[in-house]
């Protein structure tokens, strides 16, 4: 079975109903980033923090993953199809694809600030003060924040550089080092770009843009792939 490897981004999850970053209307238009999603914002003001994800978690606990997630999940019956997603939601993992890589954590999850291997899955969208781990730390979300290190961009960059196939879906690859992650798909591999802006992808004369949706988009590229 050929690997085809996926990168996805918030557009992934916008027909779900949640937001992009940059989008218009995007979250960041309502919240300074430097004072809810960064190492100095948890000391400055971890109510706030914590508020901000909360309010996340709980429009996740209420979306449901739309077409383009449940086709990639359907494109298992021809590939071997690995995820690498930008995106802290479970989306992927409810659509039913098994092979996913959190590269920016998840929103489903709280960890100990005194124990980073104490993760634990949250059963409800509200993370409070005072919610400590088995050994009495506060949790906080398992996020990446800004200026924290992306601990799985080496699995990433492994995943990237064995794929017979890449598809990049929804992220305007702004953000490093997850947008360096086309550079490790080996020469003369086809990828194929799912996104109604266009990201621009570099020197890589093997790319085909399908200028759409996710839905509508990977419905194409499944046609392109897949016997019909
Ligand atoms: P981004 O906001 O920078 O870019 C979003 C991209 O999605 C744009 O290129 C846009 O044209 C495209 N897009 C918009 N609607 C789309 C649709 N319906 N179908 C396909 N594409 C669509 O997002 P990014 O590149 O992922 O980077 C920003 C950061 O935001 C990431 O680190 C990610 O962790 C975080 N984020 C995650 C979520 C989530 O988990 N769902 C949501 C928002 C932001």
């Amino acid at each position: 079975m050929q690997s085809l490897v996926v990168l996805s981004g918030a557009g992934m999850s916008a027909e779900s109903g949640i937001p992009t970053f940059r989008d218009m209307g995007g979250i960041w238009e309502q919240y300074d980033v430097t004072q809810v999603a960064s190492p100095e914002a948890w000391r400055a003001n971890p109510e706030l923090v914590l508020e901000f994800y909360n309010q996340r978690r709980k429009k996740l606990f209420e979306s449901e993953p739309n077409n383009g997630h449940l086709i990639l999940a359907e494109l298992e019956q021809w590939f071997n199809v690995q995820i690498i997603t930008q995106n802290v939601d479970d989306l992927h993992e409810r659509a039913g694809s098994k092979q996913i890589l959190h590269l920016h954590g998840e929103l489903k999850k709280a960890r100990s600030t005194g124990n980073p291997n104490l993760v634990y899955e949250l059963k409800h969208w509200g993370l409070k003060l005072g919610d400590v781990c088995e050994k009495g730390y506060q949790l906080r979300p398992h996020i990446v924040w800004f200026g924290e290190a992306v601990e799985a961009i080496g699995q990433a960059q492994a995943i990237a550089s064995i794929a017979d196939i890449f598809v990049v879906v929804g992220t305007s690859l702004n953000v490093y080092p997850a947008a360096g992650l086309v550079h490790y798909v080996r020469k003369g591999v086809p990828v194929f770009v799912v996104d109604p802006a266009k990201p621009l992808l570099g020197n890589n004369n093997n790319v085909t843009y399908i200028t759409e949706k996710a839905s509508t988009g990977l419905m194409k590229l499944k046609e392109m792939l897949t016997p019909q």
